[in-house]
């Protein structure tokens, strides 16, 4: 493409699902759009990773739900599109093997063919005016108003530690079981890619030790699903029933050649900074991946947060300082940081639906579309139980991204449908005059987060712990009241009349919270 070319609306860095995500949608807007991908094929980072080809991601296929929107709630993996493509046609696995994923982001990128460039590795991205230059290492250069980098993390992210280049990394290690057979083996790191790696070799190892100076945050209890998964925890089994393996509590000091192997020295967190020696065949690093920066052109270059491990950017995922530069991806997690689910496809793809409304918006100087509603009494009421039961983007982004329904004024009846929260809060227009926010969230599951109380009613005691709606009432851009309401056991809180046949669990249904029966 030569700098004659046309300037495009919108040029996307990586065509991973979130590079696919946002050219789809930005498509659908009647955008120009091209979407650079480094590699051969797209989605590069589902080809290699995870390494043992296993996803965390659940694909439900049976939900015995009528509505589409409801369905996505519990498919964690497919984009969103119009045309019914989905993760479920391709595999009826629970948790979906990383390959069958690829196949179906060739699928969904078939459609995408006039936008995609492959074997476009973008070497440099750097703005003139208002226009950015996209320039790729074979020298072709694009030139766009706006640019979405969803790029990815692409590079290991190692703790400071002496000797820590001598260990193997989870990005590059040789994963044949056998190798360690009857061999030691220290994983650094207590997150999925270290118990996921574990887990392969247990049927191996002598012994398998993974360390780290945290200790394991569970996601069955945090509700972050980015913690450790019960699909990955057989592990924890072996080392709570003393079966040679340990997970070890420590800060690990220095790693050192000795022989054949290894010996790593390390400061036990839980037991008040005592030293250990520890002798390893094998010391695999575990330890994350970061954001690579170096493609934008440092005058424009975000700062960098979480460990140095993503960019920072505004709550519509914009760089703080260059307008027009947006983010989506695993790399909006920089804005919910180990809290709610930007770094996963079910979360980012909603955050993308508003993401490519921002953009739209910037480009034709619209508003941000938004619907128009009831606003009285048990029709309001209906209407916020509606999307409380059915809403995808609300349930799985759990008080991140929200609807806000403006009561009163001139532009009473507003709706602002899965808006990023933070960003509703800082802009006076989607707040309005009097206006309420809805949301789900979690409550605080305490200690015992397998048997949980909850309150009779909306009013009495502390939120529920599990997910449940969330009011809060804004006037004047003042919070003046937070009402959580119960949490449900099938999440779905519309009466039983209003439901398909067979959709409830719960039956009959009371509205005792909502002062309905
Ligand atoms: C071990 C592990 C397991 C995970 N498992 C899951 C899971 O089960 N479910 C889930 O939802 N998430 C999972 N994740 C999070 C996962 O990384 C993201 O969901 C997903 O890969 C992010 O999509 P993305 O499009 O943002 O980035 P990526 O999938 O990384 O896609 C980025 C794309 O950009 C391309 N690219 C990079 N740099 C350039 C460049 N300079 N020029 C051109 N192209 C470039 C890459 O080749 C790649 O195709 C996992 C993460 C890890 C580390």
């Amino acid at each position: 493409m030569s700098k004659t070319a046309p300037i495009l609306d919108c040029c996307i860095v990586g065509a991973g699902p979130a590079g696919l995500q946002a050219a789809y949608l930005l498509r659908k807007k009647g955008l120009s759009v091209k979407l650079l991908e480094r590699g051969n094929g797209v989605s590069g980072f589902f080809r290699k990773f995870p390494r043992h080809r296993n996803f965390i991601s659940i694909n439900k296929v049976h939900t015995g739900l009528a509505e589409e929107e409801a369905q996505m709630r519990y498919d964690w993996n497919s984009l969103l599109n119009d045309e019914g493509l989905k993760v479920g046609t391709y595999t009826k696995r629970y948790f979906p093997k990383a390959d069958e994923y690829v196949g179906y982001l060739e699928k969904f990128a078939e459609a995408l063919e006039d936008e995609i460039v492959l074997n476009a590795d973008v070497a440099h991205v750097g703005k003139k005016g208002d226009v950015f230059d996209i320039t790729t290492k074979d020298d072709r250069v694009f030139q766009a108003h706006h640019v979405i980098v969803s790029s990815g993390v692409t590079q290991p992210w190692l703790p400071e530690v002496e000797g820590i280049e001598l260990t193997e990394n989870y990005m590059t290690f040789d994963v044949t079981p056998e190798r360690f057979d009857g061999k030691r083996v220290l994983i650094l790191g207590k997150g999925n890619a270290a118990f996921e790696s574990a887990q392969k070799m247990l049927e191996h190892a002598a012994s398998i030790h993974v360390m780290s100076p945290n200790p394991i945050k569970m996601a069955w209890n945090t509700h972050f699903v980015g913690h450790v998964r019960a699909v990955n925890a057989q592990f924890i089994d072996t080392y709570q029933l003393k079966s040679q393996n340990a997970v070890v509590d420590a800060m690990p000091m220095k790693i050192e050649r000795d022989g054949d192997g290894y010996l790593v020295t390390a400061k036990m967190t839980a037991a008040e900074g005592h030293e250990i020696v520890l002798r390893y065949d094998y010391v695999i690093a575990c330890t994350g991946f970061r954001w690579d920066p170096t493609i934008i052109d440092e005058s424009i270059r975000p700062e960098l947060l979480h460990f140095d491990k993503f960019p920072a950017m505004t709550p519509q995922w914009e760089a703080k300082s260059t307008s027009n530069l947006w983010f989506a991806g695993t790399i909006m997690q920089s804005r919910d940081f180990k809290k709610t689910m930007s770094g996963f496809v079910h979360g980012f793809r909603h955050n993308i639906a508003a993401l490519t409304q921002f953009i739209e918006s910037r480009i034709k100087g619209t508003d941000f579309p938004v619907h128009q509603g009831l606003v009285e009494g048990p029709e309001l009421v209906d209407h916020i139980v509606e999307r409380i039961s059915l809403s995808s983007a609300m349930f799985l982004q759990p008080g991140f991204l929200g609807d806000v329904i403006h009561l009163t004024g001139p532009r009473a009846g507003t709706q602002y449908r899965d808006v990023p929260v933070h960003w509703a809060q800082e802009t006076a227009e989607v707040l309005g005059t009097d206006s309420l926010m809805v949301t789900l969230e979690f409550g605080n599951f305490g200690q015992t987060p397998t048997h949980v109380k909850r309150a009779h009613t909306a009013y009495e005691g502390e939120p529920d712990p599990f997910i449940h709606p969330v009011l809060r009432h804004y006037r004047g851009g003042e919070l003046m009241a937070t009402t959580h309401l119960s949490d449900h056991l099938d999440s779905d809180w519309r009466r039983i009349a209003d439901k398909v046949a067979g959709e409830a669990t719960v039956t009959p249904l009371t509205f005792a919270d909502l002062g309905q029966n």
